[in-house]
């Protein structure tokens, strides 16, 4: 795949569908990635932040176009980028997988109860799905590591953050090694909708 550079953002033009199956076949292999969904807002932000576009060109295993304003300016700037792949719908999308595949999932983000409610609803869509730990997105510096300790004895394979950007990607970026689930991605505020 060419990637695409947006203002500095390197952006895989996958399909949503191929961003599944990648992602599907990299967690069965036990491969990590830390995806990142870029919409405009996340391009634009990285343009007045330097340590986020250093993450997100540098730190980042795989970046994708999330968002109407990431795909009009790819195409804009010569490359091709069939469709937008939403950080929602892979969310939705990659919880289908991990039902299927056994992957624990862990839900962390959000205010109290609400990765909860998530689960629930995931567990409710998707018959199978493990969410193997839940944990709120208001804490501490003193608290990250009893939350990192937490997510890895939970044995999840995926975590994913609903911190906001760039909250969940710098903190995602930060914790990289200690952090053992396979697949890292940050989800905005995904928990709430998912959560309704
Ligand atoms: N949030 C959090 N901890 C924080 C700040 C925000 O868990 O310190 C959560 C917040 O409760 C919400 C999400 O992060 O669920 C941010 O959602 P928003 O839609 O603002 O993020 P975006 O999708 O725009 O990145």
């Amino acid at each position: 795949e060419e990637i695409a550079t947006i203002l500095g953002v390197p952006v895989v033009p996958y399909t949503m569908d191929e961003a599944v199956m990648k992602l599907t076949q990299d967690t069965l292999k036990n491969k990590r990635n830390f995806v990142v969904t870029a919409n405009a807002e996340i391009i634009m932000m990285a343009q007045d932040d330097k340590e986020y576009k250093t993450l997100l060109s540098e730190t980042a295993d795989l970046i994708l176009p999330d968002g109407a304003g990431t795909v009009w300016a790819g195409n804009y700037l010569g490359y091709t980028i069939p469709e937008r792949v939403a950080g929602y719908d892979l969310y939705l999308r990659l919880l289908e997988e991990a039902a299927k595949k056994k992957f624990p999932v862990y839900f962390f983000g959000g205010k109290p109860g609400i990765a909860e409610e998530a689960a629930e609803e995931g567990k409710r869509r998707w018959p199978g799905l493990n969410v193997a730990g839940c944990r709120n997105g208001y804490f501490s510096s003193e608290e990250e590591t009893e939350i990192i300790e937490g997510i890895n004895r939970s044995g999840a394979a995926m975590l994913f953050a609903a911190l906001g950007a760039p909250k969940q990607e710098k903190w995602l970026a930060k914790y990289r090694e200690e952090l053992k689930p396979c697949l890292l991605m940050g989800i905005g505020g995904s928990f709430d909708v998912l959560a309704g």
